[in-house]
């Protein structure tokens, strides 16, 4: 009866520290690239529990590697501490930064993308270390930059080509992203499509419409270009990731009168697309579609972002199926896999790492006025990260390291 009470009330305690930690990390009002403090907030946590850490600041983006023991396989977190702005704080129903408790809800901008993902990563490690059957010599690392809703060209890139150099395998990462549609579990992502935009330039002769000899229409041209490319033949994808497609976002041709033709047309597009794509082949596939219709144009490209998907084929160990057993215990249904959403800093473990899976708290608050997360929310997650640590250190896979 007394230890029963006794678990009852730890437990409670945990819940508060988990609840402090999420109030502590929004109370930084870390506006990407800005990381305003969180990073020593979560290394003085890992301190504690005996991993060693270091922040190194590059551009003005703050990166933390922290690690804790060699026991491999390797086990990685990876998030961000950085928030989109708040908009107007006025609109919000409490300042965006205040961390307000309110009806079993935490508001601010980043409870849900996503402190919450690294309070509840910390809190599950909190009660790893301190259950005394656990791996207390198991290799766990925590990976966090302020660098991901940016243009996250020195976050967890930078953190990855460290890793690479200093030759410190990953054999395994969880990113603690908002995944959930609805609830905590429901929805775990093993891949992203990748995303690429571009700009086609194409050059004509200007002249007066009346002398259509004397002229060389772009916009013709470029009709033609367009053709051409909404008529490509994609990859259709397959159950566990969506096929490739291109939208054309914007024509230009500059000022427009009514009876002269432009000299020039700009065309736009994006490319959202599956892992049987890269930038390489990409470029050559839309190039190969336009000369095939316009013999004189320019290409530029931008924005590249990788796509990454962890196979059954490649994939080394049993994280996937631990994931699943765990939110499966925690919450007694079966997670959905995913590829859907835009892209994610995945993209850059997955190039040292074959498993890469994202989970975490219902996304449907993220970027808005009033995001918040459930505290009930919380304490689910928590409990599934704690439950992945358990089964990945304990799972029979993992002797072949
Ligand atoms: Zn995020």
């Amino acid at each position: 009866m007394a230890s029963q009470t006794l678990s009852h009330v730890q437990y409670r305690y945990r819940e508060q520290a988990l609840i402090a930690t999420l109030q502590n990390l929004i109370r930084q009002p870390s506006i990407t690239p800005d990381d305003a403090g969180c990073s020593e907030l979560v290394a003085e946590y890992l301190n504690q529990m005996g991993f060693t850490t270091q922040i190194f600041t590059l551009n003005g983006v703050t990166n933390l590697i922290a690690q804790k023991g060699h026991h491999r396989p390797t086990l990685a977190f990876l998030g961000h501490t950085d928030v989109v702005p708040p908009g107007n704080p006025e609109t919000w129903l409490f300042p965006p930064f205040s961390a307000t408790l309110n009806n079993g809800f935490i508001y601010g901008r980043g409870s849900v993308d996503m402190k919450s993902g690294i309070a509840c990563m910390l809190n599950a490690l909190t009660l790893y270390y301190a259950d005394p059957e656990s791996d207390h010599n198991a290799s766990i690392m925590f990976l966090l930059t302020s660098d991901e809703e940016g243009p996250a060209d020195y976050g967890t890139r930078s953190i990855v080509d460290y890793l690479k150099q200093s030759h410190i395998p990953v054999d395994a990462c969880l990113v603690g992203e908002p995944t959930a549609r609805r609830n905590g579990g429901d929805t775990v992502k093993i891949g992203r499509r990748g995303a690429l935009s571009g700009t086609i330039n194409i050059h004509g002769v200007s002249g007066h419409v009346a002398y259509p000899h004397q002229i060389d229409n772009p916009l013709h041209t470029a009709a033609a270009v367009i053709k051409s490319l909404t008529q490509l033949n994609w990859d259709e994808g397959s159950a566990d990731f969506p096929g490739t497609s291109l939208q054309v976002t914007h024509i230009d041709s500059g000022s427009f009168t009514d009876n002269i033709s432009p000299s020039d047309c700009r065309i736009e597009f994006n490319i959202r697309y599956s892992h049987l794509w890269c930038e390489q082949s990409l470029n050559e596939f839309i190039c190969q579609a336009i000369s095939s219709v316009c013999n004189q144009f320019e290409i530029h490209w931008q924005r590249p972002c990788e796509s990454y998907f962890s196979s059954p084929e490649t994939k080394t160990t049993k994280l996937l199926s631990i994931i699943e057993q765990a939110v499966i215990k925690k919450t007694g249904r079966y997670p959905t896999l995913s590829t859907s959403g835009g892209t994610s800093d995945g993209r850059f473990m997955a190039s040292i790492c074959n498993d890469v899976y994202e989970l975490g708290v219902p996304n449907q608050r993220i970027h808005q006025v009033d995001e918040r997360v459930a505290i009930e929310e919380l304490v689910v997650m928590r409990d599934i990260y704690l439950e992945t640590l358990k089964g990945f250190f304990n799972h029979p896979a993992t002797e072949a390291f």
